[in-house]
């Protein structure tokens, strides 16, 4: 292992993962439900009661690249995902979730933040947050609690702003996959898999996990297309491949909360599972995503798991939006991430879980990106969605005007069929709403940039992207 890859304060980083991995890849398994949860039953007053806690840590997942509608909870028919469905069963679920970008540093920007794109002004491949920026890990920290994040995706790294607040922000060591772990996304050469990650989340939880801890983890196996031979149950074609890393992923989480749950973690702490951007398998005559804003790109999951179980589990059918999650994840703990774009959900968790309607009507809810990200030379060219009940509203911008499209998924589920043309006031009403949110601009002016070195930009060429 390399000398300069060891961090003194943080040794069990470096040091561990390695150790822990052997064991990793022969150990994950699909438990049976009660044996690897010892939550007790839970109620709505203890949802409420969380505020009043000083206990509860937070491990907040977020697995790149996972589409909603290819989970099991949220309604597809391969079982991609056993051990997340068991917990949603137990949690609570958001069924119609939105992210606001297809790229994941303008994305997770809003995810952190609670701003939309147009609001943090980051849409570009070399801006940054700026300090001014209110980050939930700062947030917590201030509240006293430890704050971690490892990542592997380098559009979160450091470079671009993303560890304000984290009292340790890293990128696990790069070891190779285990015997029989194949990575089949063609355009990826990153090295390291999320097993690195888990098992340097696990040591630090074995040495530090005593004392309050907010725990973030971005997962990247899933955009990277990796599977062992247990998980390659769905076939070969590039979508078959992609539901399999997403069993691969779930297996590897099954073996985080497990541990969780053994050293008597899972009863004090938060889960939270969500994405940063879905993606397309020729839809629309592309793959990948950070192109476009459609459905395949933007619909993402949203699972709260609380310290305790619900039953049954909670499904919250609002719309909601990633610039809603850390309003509503602080919120449930009594903290507040102020002037946001987004809302806390809590109350509608509470309804939910009372079996009490929900209120009527709902925000419009946006989904951003500027299609030349990666061009310093050319001009921004914002594509804007706009999510509303069953429509989707698309303003696609080109170089010689914009193209505006109207889709409704209520007989048109997976919408492809451009209806523009025959609902002229709805194109008018969410079309004046793209307009007035491209007009917003971000409270702290224009977001930094910096430049970026050689050896950044070649960690993003090997998640694939094409950046200068
Ligand atoms: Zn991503």
């Amino acid at each position: 292992m390399s000398r300069r890859l060891l961090d003194r304060r943080w040794p069990w980083l470096a040091g561990a993962a390695v150790i822990v991995l052997a064991f990793l890849s022969t150990v994950i398994e699909i438990r049976p439900p009660d044996e690897w949860d010892p939550r007790p039953v839970g109620s709505v007053a203890d949802i409420e009661a969380l505020r009043e806690r000083d206990d509860v840590n937070v491990l907040f997942v977020v697995i790149d690249t996972l589409r909603a509608e290819r989970l099991g909870s949220y309604g597809y028919a391969r079982d991609t995902s056993p051990k997340l469905d068991r917990l949603a069963a137990s949690g609570v679920r958001f069924a119609r979730h939105l992210a606001q970008s297809s790229w994941t540093k303008s994305s997770m920007v809003s995810l952190w933040t609670g701003l939309y794109p147009a609001r943090t002004g980051i849409n570009r491949f070399d801006q940054v947050i700026p300090e001014e920026a209110r980050m939930p890990a700062e947030i917590l920290r201030a509240a006293g609690v430890q704050t971690v994040g490892l990542y592997r995706n380098g559009w979160v790294a450091p470079t671009f702003g993303f560890d304000q607040g984290f009292e340790v922000y890293k990128r696990p060591v790069g070891v190779p996959p285990s015997p029989g772990v194949r990575r089949e996304n063609p355009t990826i050469s990153e090295a390291g898999t999320d097993e690195a990650t888990v098992a340097a989340a696990l040591e630090f939880l074995r040495l530090r996990g005593h004392e309050r801890w907010f725990l973030y983890l971005h997962l990247m196996d899933v955009h990277e297309y990796l599977f062992d031979e247990d998980s390659a149950l769905f076939g070969v074609r590039y979508s078959d491949v992609y539901d399999n890393s997403i069993r691969w992923t779930d297996g590897v989480l099954d073996f985080l909360l497990s541990s969780l749950a053994d050293s008597g973690q899972l009863e004090n702490t938060l889960v939270v599972v969500t994405s940063d951007h879905g993606e397309a398998f020729g839809e629309r005559g592309f793959e990948g995503h950070a192109r476009k804003v459609y459905r395949e790109t933007t619909e993402i999951p949203l699972l709260v798991f609380f310290p305790f179980r619900l039953e049954p589990g909670v499904v919250v059918e609002s719309r909601t939006r990633n610039v809603d999650v850390w309003p509503t994840i602080l919120d449930l703990l009594g903290l507040e991430l102020p002037d946001t774009d987004g809302r806390s959900y809590r109350p509608e968790i509470l309804a939910s879980a009372r079996g009490e309607p929900l209120p009527d009507g709902e925000e419009p809810a946006i989904a951003h990106l500027d299609q030349t990200w990666a061009r310093p030379e050319r001009e921004p060219l914002h594509t804007v969605a706009v999510s509303q009940g069953t429509l989707r509203y698309v303003r696609v911008a080109q170089p010689n005007g914009v193209v505006e499209q109207l889709y409704d998924a209520s007989g048109d589920p997976r919408e492809l069929r451009d209806r523009a043309g025959e609902d002229p006031e709805a194109v008018a009403r969410l079309g004046a709403t793209a307009d007035a949110y491209l007009e917003l601009r971000p409270d702290w002016g224009e977001a930094p940039t910096r430049e970026i070195s050689e050896l950044e930009l070649g960690h993003l060429r090997a998640l694939g992207y094409a950046v200068p």
